[in-house]
């Protein structure tokens, strides 16, 4: 009689300890507002972009299978996207290597102002021109997001950014065209450069918020 009770209870547990489980996520970006927007910016970063954007706590399962917080900076008029998005992204359990806003020491470590390639990092607004172009970019705006870079490469002809990665659809990380989060990201409007037809961006996307229009124009 005991040993049945005490199985019972071991069971009645069971569900809880899984829920103590979640709990212990590894804490991957804690910057306070302050330091991930304001600090190690490039010189000229025109504070009327800096006041427009917002740091975002994220959840995700990393590449090690465990659940990880990282921080994303983004405009504010995609706030309540990012986080639907991200919200997604951790149910369907597509792994994300991490998510460090550029202003993070880590990020900073591989080359000034965040803006080395050489990175795996998840991330969204970053003051820095376009690829081949010298208009900001819309990362500058807080209006695009890369995800997995090293996994989801930019390509036009020979060149591929970060330099040495190889696009397989079909690893763990890289977004394939008919992926969740791909469709889920299109469903919410936002643009996929994995469908660009002069180059291929896998990891990017973007988004133009109604009523930005003219303010994007202004910088670009
Ligand atoms: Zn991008």
């Amino acid at each position: 009689m005991l040993r049945v009770t005490l199985i019972m209870l071991l069971m009645m547990l069971a569900p809880l300890s899984s829920l103590f489980a979640v709990e212990s996520v590894i804490m991957d970006s804690a910057l306070t507002p302050e330091q991930a927007i304001y600090e190690n910016q490039p010189p000229g970063t025109p504070e009327d972009v800096l006041s427009q954007l917002v740091l975002i706590d994220v959840r995700y399962w990393g590449l090690d299978g465990r659940l990880h917080q990282g921080q994303i900076v983004v405009h504010k008029a995609l706030a309540r996207d990012v986080r639907r998005i991200f919200a997604k992204i951790e149910q369907k359990r597509f792994p994300v290597e991490s998510v460090l806003p550029i202003a993070h020491p880590l990020i900073q470590q591989k080359g000034p102002y965040g803006l080395s390639s050489d990175t795996n990092n998840t991330s969204g607004y970053a003051w820095r021109p376009m690829v081949g172009g010298r208009s900001v970019s819309l990362h500058g705006l807080g209006l695009a997001i890369d995800i997995n870079p090293r996994l989801n490469p930019y390509v036009r002809g020979d060149t591929v950014i970060p330099a040495g990665s190889v696009y397989d659809p079909a690893r763990p990380g890289a977004l394939a065209r008919n992926a969740r989060v791909v469709q889920y990201f299109k469903t919410r409007g936002w643009e996929w450069g994995g469908d660009w037809t002069d180059r291929a961006d896998y990891m990017h996307f973007q988004k133009i918020p109604e009523g930005l229009d003219a303010w994007v124009r202004s910088y670009r």
